[in-house]
Formats: structure tokens, sequence, C-alpha cells
């Protein structure tokens, strides 16, 4: 069973060192005990961050292959971050977590953007049951002027699952406005077996080849109420959140990065447990194989 892990003095106490950290990296890592990879040994012996192999002799570093492998900061500041990152509701931005944390803007701007590749490994999952697909743009005049100048005219990709009274998981990508980008983005991120709903204006007959589709028309026939669109509500949320967390000061080369937290924080908005979220991104970061400082940003599939 895992320690408590709710106030920041059960964080502290819980990760006080580097060696508490590299324990539990060892813990998460390895659940059944490390095996040395060159000849599936079970007995290691540890030195510190390194494991030795007593079956072959070779040695294991325990933090290689996961997103800290090639950082040279202590994993207490990963660690630190990562507690800050989960407990702001909103998120926390470089240069206020540079002030928390006592380390160089630059340092923090990218190991922010590296725990948001780590979010992205569960944004994997396609969406099922009854999902509703748009897309919008970011910088809208209206969002010109509350401040999000630095993005040029960005177009999204917006799918939510919602059963007519709750929001369920969502999915997010910028993409290029040629025909068939968008198609692809449904393809990728929802199960086949899933309902539309779908905007008129973007009906498609390849798309209602392969899923149920229902537009918005369609809905607000059956219904004597017009339809909401919670499209337009993800697209208000995530303009609130990229103004109140960043000041809107984001770059378009990094935004599916920005995208990919936004993503991470909505799909668990409902926990209220924060160690559990803590240790979601922790063990994603374990995960991740490493990402060079020059491969921030994200290869973007869809453009
Ligand atoms: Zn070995």
């Amino acid at each position: 069973m895992e320690t408590t892990l709710e106030t920041l003095a059960d964080f502290e106490r819980c990760f006080s060192s580097q060696e508490t950290c590299l324990d539990y990296l060892l813990e998460h890592r390895w659940p059944d005990g490390p095996v040395c990879p060159y000849c599936q040994s079970h007995k290691l012996w540890r030195f510190g961050p390194v494991l030795e192999c007593s079956g072959c002799g070779r040695q294991i570093r325990i933090m290689a292959g996961t997103l800290f492998q090639d950082s040279k900061l202590d994993l207490r500041i990963w660690f630190r971050a990562v507690w800050y990152l989960v407990n702001n509701h909103n998120g926390i931005s470089a240069s206020e977590l540079s002030r928390e944390l006592g380390i160089r803007y630059p340092t923090v701007w990218s190991l922010l953007h590296k725990l948001r590749w780590a979010m992205f490994a569960d944004l994997r999952v396609p969406l099922t049951g009854r999902v509703e697909v748009g897309e919008v743009f970011l910088t809208s005049p209206d969002s010109l002027q509350s401040g999000l100048s630095s993005l040029r005219s960005e177009r999204l990709a917006i799918a939510v699952e919602y059963d007519g009274q709750s929001l369920g998981r969502l999915r997010m990508r910028v993409i290029d406005s040629a025909k068939g980008y968008f198609r692809r983005f449904i393809e990728e991120n929802v199960e086949l077996t899933s309902t539309l709903i779908i905007p008129d204006r973007l009906k498609d007959q390849s798309l209602e080849a392969d899923y149920n589709c229902l537009t918005t028309s369609d809905l607000a026939k059956a219904s004597s109420f017009p339809p909401i669109s919670q499209i337009s509500r993800v697209e208000t949320l995530f303009k609130g959140w990229l103004m109140e967390t960043f000041q809107g000061a984001v770059s378009e080369a990094y935004l599916d990065n920005y995208i990919d937290e936004f993503v991470f924080r909505f799909d668990r908005h409902y926990q209220e447990n924060r160690g559990w979220v803590f240790r979601q991104v922790i063990d994603r970061a374990i995960q991740t194989p490493p990402i060079r400082q020059d491969r921030i940003m994200r290869i973007r599939s869809y453009i």
C-alpha cells in the first residue's frame, strides 16, 4: 500500500532526499523487483543510482530510459516541480515555478515541457460512447483582444465524451486546414463503435460510413431545447486556462504541449486526491523515453 500523499508535509516526508526519490523510481519502474535487461537476472545489487547485475556484471542506471535519464537536476527538483504542477488548480507557469524552486527560468521551462510529454502518454487511448466533435480557431478577433496575440490563427480539432449530462474525457490537437486532417484526428482519437455528434458544416460521408453520426440539426429536431455545444464550452475553458496560467504567452510552436497538459488536467478534473495525480505524472515520466532538448517541440502529426 502506498504512503498517504495529501499535504506538502506528506510530500516532504516521502521525498526528502535524492535517495528516497530513487527508491520510488526503482519500485515503480520494476514493481516485481529489478531485472537485468542483458541477461534477465533478478539478482542485482544497488549502489546509489546504479544497479549492478550479479549474473553478467553489467551496470544499469535506475534513471536510464526514463524522462529523467540525461537530467543534471536532482530528482527532488523534478518531484517538487510535479507536486507544484498538480497542486495548483490551473497549473503553473515556468516563471512562477522558477521563483518557487530557485532554479533558472530556461531550465524550468524545459522541465515543464518535458513533463507535458509524459502527460501525453495516456492520451493515445481513444474515446468511446457518445462523442461530440468539432473545430475551433484559437486566435479569433476576440481572443486577440484578450491577449493571445503570440499565436497566429491556429485550427484546433476537439473531441469530448458527453453523455448528455456530464463531460467525460477530452482529446485536442492542432490540425492543418486542408481537408482530411479533421477526419484523421477523429480516426485516431475516437473508437469506431462511437456515436459522433458533429456540426452540420463538418458532415462528411466517409465519417458516416464508419461512425453512427448525428448532426447538431438532427439533435435540435429531436429536442424542444436547442443543443448546447460542449465544443465551445471546452474552447472557453482552454482559452481561459491559457490566459490565467500563462497570461496568453504561449508560442504556437509549443501549443500542442500546452494542449497535452490541459487535456491531462481535464481528464482528471473529478480527482480530488492530488497525491494520486502526482503519482500518475511520475509513473508516466518513468515510462516516457528521454527527450532531447531540441526535440521538445511536439512533432505535429496533423500538419
Ligand atoms: Zn545481467
